[in-house]
């Protein structure tokens, strides 16, 4: 990429992170018309071309220009694994050689994606493609935004190593751009979920533009709505979020304990962002009304499980919009820690539904593609180790049950 183009303010980032109103400025600089900018836009997020070649209503000197400018990937796609169930989990090589990796995940086979049903017809009514129709079959994208981790929760695969890097918007846009081609016939990605590997508020400044990337209505066009991002809990991202996106984005909260001891033992950041702040961070977030907070608990045995843990949860959550998604720990290689008995599961569950907290139960799907996010990209970077044993959580999920009543 020349300098050129890199030269100043967002623009420093590669072109596949501009907007429309950065591909604008750079227009003006090479003295094109302003409606170039749009086109380019168009073509690669909406039409997910990136071959300049193929963008035919642009002027030949533009096209050579932009292809001199380099418009490529900066994914490529190492293998994709499809499962039984339709779960797609795609491994991608970033331009230094990491490893990263996005999961395609039919609607039937997982809970929603913090987008309550009765808001579908709201968030229809914000994407760009009109057009689109009720028979299309919704999937869920699950999108990485670091390689590794540095939030070090004792019970993830992903932090196991260490954070690498964060991924630049160019790179989290390019996982949709990617997944898209992977979609079959009448499929469409309806939410995005940033549970990948990673920490999404740790690089607020990328996932905000590959936020407005994905939401711009030129563009993909998906409603704010429908995408979710998933966090530790860093509690200034919170709020930057909230405040950028008028809390529109749908927030999965990581909280794994009802308790800062507890909480402290298996998610160390929990020392930096004391679980009280958090909690309030969460009743400041703008939710609109009939939105709730996705609360991650991890259910691990002997340590969270207890019913007296759902009790105080309860009372840790008490005002707080919330639906708590309870998830079996998922054995990996570096803990001897491991899910509770079924038995104990169903308890903690009966329990939050006897206190009236909207509660499902997430199960694992595309276990035959190890889709659990973080595995399949760890699997590859220690090749000679058991993927099965790299296993970390599936954001592949299914309500299994309901709130009574
Ligand atoms: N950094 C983000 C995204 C992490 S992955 C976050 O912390 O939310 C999405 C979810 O999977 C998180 O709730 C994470 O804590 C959970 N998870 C990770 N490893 C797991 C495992 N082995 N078993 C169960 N859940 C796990």
């Amino acid at each position: 990429m020349s300098q050129a183009v890199r030269r100043s303010g967002s623009r420093d980032r590669h072109p596949l992170a501009w907007l429309p109103e950065e591909w604008r400025e750079c227009m003006t600089q090479w003295g094109e018309p302003g409606f170039r900018a749009q086109q380019i836009f168009q073509w690669v997020h909406r039409h997910g071309v990136l071959d300049v070649e193929q963008m035919t209503n642009l002027s030949r000197p533009l096209r050579a220009r932009l292809r001199e400018h380099g418009l490529e990937s900066p994914l490529q796609e190492e293998s994709l694994r499809r499962s039984s169930d339709g779960t797609r989990k795609l491994l991608v090589r970033l331009q230094d050689g990491l490893a990263i990796e996005c999961v395609l995940i039919p609607r039937a086979n997982l809970e929603e994606g913090g987008v309550e049903e009765d808001e579908d017809e709201d968030a229809d009514a914000e994407e760009a493609d009109s057009g689109a129709q009720r028979s299309e079959q919704p999937v869920t994208l699950c999108i990485s935004t670091q390689v590794g981790c540095a939030m070090g929760c004792v019970f993830c695969a992903s932090g196991q190593a260490g954070l690498k890097r964060g991924l630049g918007a160019h790179e989290v846009v390019s996982q949709f751009i990617l997944a898209r081609r992977h979609l079959d016939a009448g499929e469409r990605i309806k939410n995005i979920v940033f549970m990948g590997m990673g920490e999404p508020l740790h690089h607020y400044a990328e996932t905000a533009q590959s936020i407005r990337l994905l939401t711009h209505p030129l563009g993909i066009g998906l409603s704010p709505r429908r995408i979710t991002v998933s966090t530790v809990g860093l509690i200034s991202g919170i709020h930057k979020l909230g405040e950028d996106f008028a809390g529109k984005i749908g927030l999965a909260i990581s909280l794994h304990a009802p308790d800062g001891a507890t909480r402290s033992r298996i998610v160390p950041m929990n020392e930096s962002q004391p679980l009280a702040e958090l909690i309030a961070a969460l009743r400041r977030y703008p939710l609109p009304k009939r939105r709730r907070i996705t609360i991650e608990y991890t259910l691990i045995d002997g340590v969270n499980d207890q019913v007296a843990h759902a009790r105080q949860l309860v009372e840790t959550l008490r005002g707080l919009p919330v639906k708590v998604n309870l998830i079996p720990m998922n054995p990996i290689q570096a803990s001897q820690l491991h899910a509770p008995k079924p038995e104990a599961v169903e308890a903690f569950r009966r329990e939050l539904l006897l206190l009236r907290v909207s509660c499902s139960v997430r199960q694992t799907r595309g276990d035959d593609v190890d889709a659990a996010c973080g595995q399949l990209a760890l699997g590859s970077a220690r090749r000679l180790q058991h993927a099965a044993s790299e296993v970390e959580e599936a954001n592949v999920s299914e309500d299994l049950d309901r709130q009574p009543g």
